[in-house]
């Protein structure tokens, strides 16, 4: 019982700092923080997406040719245009590898992402990857009832790429268009996302990338946008457009 605890906590840490942190906020500039709340929210995303963190940077540069590119040939990750599942996630690997290195490297200069080139240093380093893992390991060592449960590791240290999977490969093939005429092929997966705290309100998404709020109709309910909602009232952020 304590691991399927544990489980589902990381779930939604990891998956809050990649919506709030990395998406709405790296990506679209949904809202505005201070530089020091800004840092507490790269050390936070860090801890929480721990041997799988994505560099906000590169995350925000691919999501944005995203959905400049939308399934077309020039989007890093369509299911549609990449229809093989493993060939899906080594496209998306090696462009997101190759943004990663380009920023490490300072061969890439982009406006309006976080950037903290001293602590990507730490972010980056693979022994640091490695003392997660071991971290996980040292958890389910304790906690864990048997030995089969070990099996669930994986999840643990590759919890980052997961949600992307699940968000880029089901919100772009699977559910119900709100926006039919758009010319990609986003859609809103579940009508209540609770699974990826609005992420799957993609036919939303793509339809308003600006909007806070990822849910339209009566019944959706984004809770990612709910907690921002929560923070900005709380005076740690300030939505630009306030909806
Ligand atoms: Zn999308
Ligand atoms: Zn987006």
């Amino acid at each position: 019982m304590t691991i399927f605890i544990i489980l589902i906590a990381h779930w939604y840490l990891s998956l809050f700092f990649q919506t709030f942190f990395l998406h709405r906020y790296a990506s679209h500039n949904l809202y505005k923080m201070s530089p020091t709340c800004e840092k507490v929210f790269f050390i936070l995303s860090f801890i929480f997406q721990g041997s799988s963190f994505l560099h906000p940077a590169a995350y925000a540069v691919m999501h944005r040719r995203h959905h400049a590119y939308s399934d077309t040939e020039r989007d890093p990750h369509s299911p549609i245009v990449v229809t093989n599942i493993f060939d899906f996630n080594k496209k998306t690997w090696l462009e997101y590898s190759e943004l990663v290195k380009q920023f490490m490297n300072d061969e890439i200069g982009v406006k309006n992402v976080p950037r903290w080139p001293k602590f990507e240093k730490v972010t980056e380093s693979f022994p640091l990857r490695l003392l997660f893992v071991l971290f996980y390991i040292g958890i389910y060592w304790f906690f864990a009832p048997s030995l089969w449960y070990f099996l669930l590791i994986p999840l643990h240290i590759f919890m980052g790429p997961i949600h992307g999977f699940i968000v880029n490969w089901f919100g772009h093939l699977v559910g119900y268009r709100n926006f039919k005429d758009r010319e990609d092929n986003s859609q809103n997966t579940l009508p209540v996302d609770f699974l990826m705290m609005g992420e799957l309100y993609q036919n939303n998404h793509h339809q308003a990338p600006n909007q806070g709020n990822f849910a339209h109709r009566w019944f959706e309910m984004d809770l990612g946008y709910l907690i921002a909602f929560l923070l900005q009232k709380l005076h740690i952020i300030q939505f630009k457009h306030q909806k």
